[in-house]
């Protein structure tokens, strides 16, 4: 029987979101009903709500979720009624020309259910990144179900579905640190926050964070950022040099998506260093950099989709690292709210007071 459960909708561009009656319907082949047990608030889901992803309204918000598989469709063979998951955006599809190379992280056709859950009067819901997860329950790919060790809290797993892991993985994954390099994080929201503590888990032997705002730099180093600098008040370039013994850092990892703090980031790499893009550009940016730099400074600059992850591979990892205390995902929770409380969570994220607030259920 199709459910009707309880879900934050944007329904129109710029609109405040609404929650209303949403219908999950059975789930069909290679689909899976998860009861959602918390789901943090991103930006991305603000995105949404504000046209900025596209506009297929009415949009059904939510994408960094943990909850318990309730229904199985035909075919399902790795989560069943019962199982512990994470919720991805990533479900690779082990067919398309990158899964066939053998880079399943990069799949060029993830999976999401077929079917969609709607309004009650049938109107298909977009759900955000194929999830829609500020819902009672939400209707996926079997794919996109992780299992992990179930005794890690809902609020804090949660989590690893979306920035954490686009932040841990642009650092450790994308960016390859490793033991003794040198790191600078450009940004220091939940992404920017989570690749401090992938480079502190890598051995990274400094970790370098920059922001605008003295609230942010005093939670990367709950983190684990060994200096940070306030690029308000000091040139960001000058002062990663000056910590290097003025030669620029290892790698430099740039977690807002905005032409100048690329620039930075690009200036602030060391000869043959690497940097990694993982805050999200808007359309119109552009970046105007000297080709002889490009040249001259060597290195890689690279992109990190969604941290360059293996859902089935680092959700796991994660969490074994959060039990073991070494990667603190309770950091992450500023806050937990009820699920009509998402609007005003925006606010509060917009104006950099919480690093994730999570609706719980
Ligand atoms: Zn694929
Ligand atoms: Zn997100």
């Amino acid at each position: 029987m199709p459910a009707t459960v309880r879900g934050v909708v944007a329904a129109a561009k710029g609109a405040p979101v609404e929650v209303v009656p949403v219908v999950v319907p059975d789930p069909g082949p290679g689909e899976v009903v998860v009861e959602v047990r918390a789901c943090g608030v991103c930006h991305t889901d603000l995105h949404y709500r504000e046209g900025a992803i596209s506009d297929d309204f009415p949009f059904l918000l939510g994408h960094e979720a943990a909850g318990f598989v309730t229904e199985v469709g035909d075919g399902v063979g790795h989560v069943a009624p019962g199982d512990y998951v994470v919720v991805a955006w990533r479900a690779p599809c082990g067919t398309c020309r990158s899964c066939r190379r053998g880079r399943p992280w990069y799949c060029f056709d993830s999976q999401n259910a077929r079917q969609p859950m709607t309004l009650e009067d049938g109107t298909p819901l977009s759900a955000a990144l194929g999830i829609g997860a500020f819902c009672e329950r939400t209707l996926v790919a079997a794919g996109q179900a992780v299992p992990v060790d179930r005794t890690a809290r809902p609020e804090a797993a949660g989590l690893i579905g979306c920035g954490v892991m686009a932040g841990f993985g642009a650092a450790v994954n994308t960016g390859g640190v490793s033991r003794g390099d040198t790191v600078a994080v450009i940004g220091c929201g939940g992404v920017g926050d989570a690749a401090i503590a992938g480079a502190v888990i890598a051995g990274a032997r400094m970790v370098i964070a920059v922001d605008v705002d003295d609230r942010k730099l005093a939670w990367a180093r709950d983190f684990g950022a060994t200096h940070t600098v306030n690029s308000s008040s000091s040139d960001a370039v000058e002062a990663i040099r000056a910590l290097t013994t003025g030669n620029g850092a290892d790698v430099v990892i740039e977690a807002v998506g905005r032409p100048q703090t690329y620039e930075q980031a690009f200036l602030a790499r060391d000869l043959a260093g690497v940097l990694v893009q993982v805050g999200v550009p808007s359309p119109t940016m552009r970046i105007d950099l000297p080709m002889i730099e490009l040249f001259g400074r060597g290195g890689a600059l690279k992109s990190s989709w969604y941290g360059d992850c293996l859902p089935s591979r680092d959700f796991p990892m994660l969490i074994d690292l959060y039990l073991r205390g070494l990667l603190e995902l309770d950091r992450f929770v500023s806050e937990t709210i009820p699920l009509d409380g998402v609007e005003d969570a925006f606010a509060r994220m917009e104006h950099g007071e919480v690093l994730r607030s999570v609706v719980v259920f």
